[in-house]
């Protein structure tokens, strides 16, 4: 999930400037005409929203639903990118799994606040990956469009390449750290100066690893989902720079089901012999710079 505000932010710090390439790829059909057909219970609650309006397309591992082409075209280039992109990072080979992945993109808040209130969602939710399929707002009045669509792709790749039994801090903080790096790059190879950015932690705030790492579910108040959302991206970070290598291992251990004190020594070996010694070293990293907002 995503949390809209993080998208504002995003949103608010645009520059004007930059239209995505369309990709030749994309391909506008009727849904009679798709080549998967198959929409689940969310994504039915989507079509009926305007239902008579959406048009549909295909490219090499989406279906689209959308509203203007203009809009969901460059919504294509982006996820193949980020989808190759990300499979890539994480040492996963894509050719086998050929089903094509569903996304719904929204245009109008409305039309989202609709989808939140029957999809029965957080209010708070920006874009949403529901087992295999995305559900995204593309505002065409917005040039930049933040990381809301790579954060969604990367729940995607986790979901068919390393199954259900990634935890939520694990799952939502490899999707911020690689939503983030993904827009960057996507911008990068464009010819635009971006880099990704990370934001620091509330020492106030800072929830204790035992706590984080065995969350069920999302906080409760709206600033501890910031929180939540932030030191989660930071932990991933902060493993990452540790071993990269190690931290694939790690993220495989967990996804089958080991403790984190067990997937930290397949990961890492020895350097972090308890959750205790890895808080030490991870609260300096995650609270460092913080400022209060104004
Ligand atoms: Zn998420």
């Amino acid at each position: 999930m995503m949390f809209r505000s993080a998208i504002l932010a995003l949103v608010l710090a645009a520059i004007p400037g930059v239209e995505c390439a369309q990709s030749t790829e994309f391909r506008e059909v009727a849904f009679s005409q798709l080549s998967d057909r198959n929409v689940a219970g969310l994504g039915q609650a989507a079509l009926g929203i305007r239902a008579a309006e959406w048009k549909h397309a295909e490219s090499a591992h989406f279906v689209y639903h959308f509203f203007q082409s203009f809009v969901a075209g460059p919504v294509a280039v982006e996820a193949e990118f980020y989808y190759g992109s990300i499979a890539r990072d994480l040492a996963r080979d894509t050719a086998q799994w050929e089903r094509k992945c569903h996304i719904f993109i929204f245009e109008r808040p409305e039309d989202w606040q609709s989808f939140q209130k029957r999809g029965q969602l957080d209010p708070w939710t920006g874009g949403l990956h529901a087992q295999g399929e995305l559900f995204i707002v593309r505002n065409p009045q917005y040039k930049w469009k933040g990381h809301t669509l790579g954060h969604e792709v990367t729940h995607l790749v986790i979901h068919r390449f390393f199954g259900n039994g990634v935890p939520r801090w694990l799952n939502e903080g490899f999707a911020e750290y690689a939503g983030v790096r993904g827009y960057a790059a996507f911008h990068r190879a464009r010819g635009f100066s971006s880099r990704p950015t990370s934001r620091a932690v509330d020492p106030a705030r800072f929830i204790p690893l035992a706590q984080l790492t065995a969350l069920l579910d999302y906080p409760a108040d709206t600033e501890a989902v910031l929180t939540f959302y932030h030191e989660s991206e930071r932990l991933v970070r902060f493993l990452v720079a540790a071993e990269k290598r190690g931290f694939g291992l790690f993220l495989e251990a967990i996804a089958q089901g080991n403790r984190m004190e067990t997937a930290l020594s397949k990961g890492f070996g020895s350097r972090f012999p308890s959750l205790e010694v890895l808080e030490r070293e991870f609260k300096a990293y995650a609270t460092k710079d913080h400022a209060p907002a104004d």
